[in-house]
């Protein structure tokens, strides 16, 4: 076998988490090698990449890589709308590609490598090392061998599961989403605003919404996004299409508009958190362990967190002052169980419960939270002062929740 290089630690998948990992290895000085699958970032330029302030200072992110800023969220029922606006900046819209080519751009400034358009096959044991298979797209094989492999393959999770048939249950989501050009005026109306649209009207089991990009070419990301499972009530749904012709059409009212991009992904979250997380010398990351939120699908902030607290562990396992995984996983978990489970209690309860009237009924509730109370919701998920007007149903589950999970930990 012609292995051509050997490595401290291989990650595949150049998405926000894998790059973040690799950026932070690299930079301590390892021999990182970051492997996607993609020829360029803009192939697969999917997420609409809003993200609160934090996000930015957080990862040390410079101004090249924001598509546009935002203080004002709004949301629309089929029946309501209603704006909460705030004197600062609140967060950002990144432009997804070029944050993973900056992120890559840092690997290699580090002395890195990175490698698109690799895909990764197969690893397996030999002489004591791990040996990655990766096909350059063409066809050419290429052979690498690494003391620690990262799964960053998000969704998909390739290298941590063989089949798909072994992996956990999910609860599972598509978005579609354009990247459109409008003028001036039209660019106007949706500037600074982060917009989500919640009625059955717009986007049954999902949500429909409108964000703010590059003013100075006024371009909108406008989206729809849906979860996998059945309505309590609602039966028959159109196409992703549909909706997002709905949006331009009836809620937009465009009349001229130029598409840039058409663009998509899957989100999958294990339910109950039942991802692997290592296993012997291959540890995963990012969506491939469920850190994406999937009440909101938020999940590029989460995916560097996660990759910033696997370096940590990678690091301490290579100088031998680690011999498994394990303590990674329970940081995590620990981390993430008790929010991300009652999250995913709201996301059934919104998605594939919750009558057209009862959304309106919770956003009407909503409209004397301040934007502050807002932010708490929709970015740090905290419900504590939802919960008051959300009746005894979700007030029950979600202390069910509390309690399966503290006695799990304690
Ligand atoms: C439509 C949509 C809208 C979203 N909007 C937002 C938002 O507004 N804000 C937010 O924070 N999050 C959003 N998200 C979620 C967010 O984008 C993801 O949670 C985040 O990108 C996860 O990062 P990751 O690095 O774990 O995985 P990914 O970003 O999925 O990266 C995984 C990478 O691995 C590569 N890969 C997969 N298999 C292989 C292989 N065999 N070989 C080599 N490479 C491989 C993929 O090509 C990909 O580049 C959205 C998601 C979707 C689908």
């Amino acid at each position: 076998m012609n292995i051509i290089n050997d490595f401290n630690i291989v990650v595949i998948g150049a998405g926000p988490a894998g790059c973040q990992c690799a950026r932070i290895l690299a930079k301590l000085g390892y021999k990182i090698l970051l492997v996607e699958q993609h020829k360029t970032f803009e192939k697969n330029d999917f997420s609409s990449a809003a993200t609160p302030q934090e996000t930015i200072k957080n990862f040390n992110l410079p101004e090249t890589v924001v598509g546009s800023y935002w203080q004002k969220i709004s949301i629309v029922t089929t029946n309501i709308n209603h704006t909460w606006t705030s004197q600062k900046t609140l967060g950002a819209v990144l432009n997804f590609a070029k944050l993973r080519e900056f992120l890559a751009g840092e690997v290699e400034a580090y002395k890195g490598k990175v490698w698109m358009g690799c895909r990764y096959i197969r690893h397996f044991q030999e002489d004591g090392k791990t040996i990655v298979e990766i096909r350059r797209f063409g066809g050419e094989k290429i052979v690498v061998s690494t003391e620690v492999l990262v799964d960053a393959t998000g969704y998909a999770r390739a290298v941590m599961y063989e089949k798909k048939s072994s992996q956990p249950e999910f609860l599972a989501g598509v978005g579609i989403e354009y990247l459109i050009e409008v003028e001036p005026r039209e660019y106007d109306k949706y500037a600074n605003n982060l917009i989500f649209l919640l009625g059955h009207k717009w986007m049954p089991k999902g949500y429909s919404w409108i964000f703010p990009m590059e003013a100075e070419k006024q371009r909108l990301k406008i989206g729809v996004a849906r979860c996998n499972l059945e309505h309590k009530q609602i039966v028959e749904t159109k196409s992703m299409r549909w909706y997002l012709e709905l949006l331009i059409q009836d809620y937009m009212k465009l009349e001229k508009y130029k598409l840039i991009d058409i663009h998509g992904s899957t989100m999958k979250y294990s339910v109950g958190l039942k991802d692997i997380y290592y296993q012997d010398n291959v540890i995963a990351i990012g969506d491939a362990v469920s850190s994406i939120n999937i009440l909101g699908g938020e999940g590029i902030r989460h995916g560097m967190t996660n990759a910033e607290i696997a370096s940590k562990y990678i690091q301490k396992y290579l100088q031998k002052r680690l011999y498994n995984f394990r303590p990674y996983q329970k940081e995590i978990q620990r981390r993430y169980a008790i929010k991300w489970n009652i999250c995913e209690q709201m996301a059934r309860k919104k998605y594939i419960q919750d009558s057209d009237e009862s959304i309106d009924r919770v956003v009407k509730y909503l409209k004397s939270f301040t934007v502050e109370d807002m932010m708490n919701i929709l970015f740090e998920y905290n419900f504590q002062k939802l919960y008051k007007g959300l009746g005894k149903y979700i007030q029950r589950k979600l202390k069910l929740v509390w309690q399966q999970f503290s006695n799990f930990f304690n």
